[in-house]
């Protein structure tokens, strides 16, 4: 379930975006000393450091470096009754989420024909 970073307000909350293709976090630098900008790398810092180090050697002056973890945030609106227990609320589901996993049951139901 979404446990970090839940925010309510009067009738929407904030919660991290997770799930299938969400990286967790999305990686970056820029160096302080000119408008170099390294890539973004999902769910890795060690290419944005590699890319701090390799910068400071082409520029051996440049040695302070702007790092960044970014991520998704969601609003969504905020469940009429909340669940009487937060481990388990069917009641949040929503039609898109069902859907969704009608496709993934398609899917699942799909591979092995695929392999055989
Ligand atoms: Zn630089």
């Amino acid at each position: 379930m979404a446990d970090a970073h839940v925010v309510r307000g009067a009738d929407r909350v904030l919660i991290q975006e997770r799930g299938p293709g969400v990286p967790e976090g999305i990686y970056g630098a820029e160096c302080m000393s000119c408008e170099a900008v390294s890539p973004l790398f999902d769910n890795d810092s060690l290419p944005v450091a590699v890319w701090a180090l390799q910068h400071s050697q082409d520029r051996p002056d440049h040695t302070l470096f702007l790092a960044r973890t970014e991520c998704h945030w969601r609003v969504v609106p905020r469940p009429d009754d909340p669940p009487p227990s937060s481990s388990s609320g069917p009641g949040f589901v929503g039609p898109a989420f069902v859907g969704l996993m009608c496709l993934l049951t398609a899917l699942s139901g799909l591979l092995p024909a695929l392999t055989s």
